[in-house]
């Protein structure tokens, strides 16, 4: 192995500083109910204070908290729902009832819980008092006029990746439509003569293509919008004509990926053929495993992508080493393309459960099965699934995430605490 390759810190921070200095495509207007999972293109700002008046966060009765303290019996002055308008002030020595979301009349500094006063005489409806032992804090069970936002503050920025939460934020605050960045297109190029169709009977010696569906469902998790190109050969003259269809579409891609190819065997072809189109090379090879042989580049402007350059990744044939890769590596440079605004594969810390065999001088990504939903345990467990190498689909498909081995020489322990991947 030569130490000339990066470590995968090395090769992780160039990738960032690479994403980093992309520019997300242009935005598009789209219905809200639409927005989850695209990218929020623009600032999201309050209409209004938030919440628009003082609001009651229980059911109970507004009241000065002094004369609530006191054990006043506190008159009863009606009642506020949510959705009635402001009530009229309060007046010292009574109390309103009140329902959550509904405004607190001025003069009111609290809201006694219906569950903690007592009701005073027959006539249920006349007043109540604070039951002992309870006391009220001043500002208990209320939240301010604009304690959440005040109108016209930016509550998101651009570059979230749009989830539920921020969906209820926008509609909270009148946005029938979202900007959102244009989902990135990410050609997905597969190479092999051994390559047969998902529908064809795989002939002595061939397999049937896993990467480029794989690859699909990997892009469109991360926020693009992949296009899947015809196999290529392994030879000289089906990678030329497969790169200058990718690049000189009438709709280029915004990002290229090629799977296999790359590992410096005799028909490993994909390099000489970047070169041919004026690749220049970032990295070939890191010292990770699975995905040693990964390459990463940009290509020149050409055709269409007159003015904008072609990031590239080729990926390692092996199928975990291509999701590892692109879960690794190419998903961040997807991301930026996308418009996220601080892209990076997102780690979690977990126990280990059993052994991991480190190799002195890579950093390993082994399939394994971590255990989110652990029982009293304050971090989740994650154990190593069998396998029979990076090809051992039926291997992956058992695992939830990538553990993390990092390189120095000594194994993984059980109890470890260790970093992993969640897929
Ligand atoms: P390569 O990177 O081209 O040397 O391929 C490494 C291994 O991955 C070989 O065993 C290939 O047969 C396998 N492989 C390459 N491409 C694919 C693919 N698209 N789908 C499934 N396996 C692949
Ligand atoms: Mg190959």
């Amino acid at each position: 192995m030569s130490d000339a390759l990066l470590t995968y810190e090395e090769a992780a921070s160039l990738v960032a500083r690479h994403a980093r200095a992309l520019a997300p495509l242009a935005a598009v207007r789209i219905p809200l109910a639409e927005a989850a999972g695209r990218v929020l293109a623009e600032p999201i700002l309050a209409d209004t204070d938030q919440p628009p008046f003082p609001r009651s966060t229980r059911d109970g009765y507004a009241c000065r908290a002094a004369e609530a303290n006191a054990r006043a019996a506190l008159s009863l002055a009606g009642a506020t729902r949510a959705g009635d308008p402001p009530p009229p002030p309060l007046d010292p020595g009574s109390c309103r009832q009140i329902m959550t979301g509904a405004p607190v009349p001025e003069g009111a500094d609290a809201v006694a819980m219906l569950e903690h006063v007592e009701q005073i005489g027959k006539a249920k409806t006349s007043a109540i008092r604070l039951a002992p032992p309870r006391t009220l804090d001043p500002g208990e069970n209320i939240v301010p006029r604009a304690a959440q936002a005040r109108a016209g503050d930016t509550l998101l920025a651009p570059g979230v990746r749009i989830g539920p939460a921020h969906i209820a934020l926008a509609a909270a605050c009148g946005y029938a439509q979202l900007s959102v960045y244009l989902r990135p297109r990410v050609a997905i190029l597969t190479t092999g003569d051994e390559l047969v169709s998902v529908d064809a009977t795989p002939g002595p010696g061939h397999i049937r293509n896993s990467n480029a569906p794989m690859l699909a469902a990997l892009v469109a998790a991360a926020g693009g919008d992949p296009l899947v190109l015809p196999t290529a050969a392994d030879s000289a003259e089906a990678l030329d004509a497969a790169l200058a269809a990718a690049l000189d579409a009438a709709h280029p891609a915004d990002l290229l990926l090629i799977s296999g190819g790359v590992s410096a065997g005799t028909h490993d072809l994909v390099e000489p053929a970047l070169a041919r189109r004026g690749a220049q090379f970032h990295f070939t090879g890191i010292r990770i495993q699975p995905g040693k042989p990964l390459v990463f580049g940009t290509l020149p402007p050409s055709g269409k992508n007159e003015n904008r350059a072609t990031p590239f990744f080729g990926l390692p044939g092996n199928p975990i080493s291509t999701a590892a890769t692109f879960r690794l590596f190419a998903a961040t440079i997807l991301q930026a393309l996308a418009g996220v605004a601080q892209p990076s594969p997102r780690f979690v810390a977990a126990r280990l459960a059993g052994k991991a065999k480190s190799k002195p001088g890579l950093t390993r990504f082994l399939p394994a099965v971590c255990n989110f939903a652990g029982p009293a345990a304050p971090l989740p467990t994650v154990e190593l699934v069998p396998w029979h190498g990076s090809g051992d689909l039926s291997a992956f498909a058992l695992a939830n995430c990538f553990l993390v081995v990092p390189p120095p020489d000594e194994a993984l322990h059980d109890g470890d605490l260790v970093r992993i991947l969640p897929l």
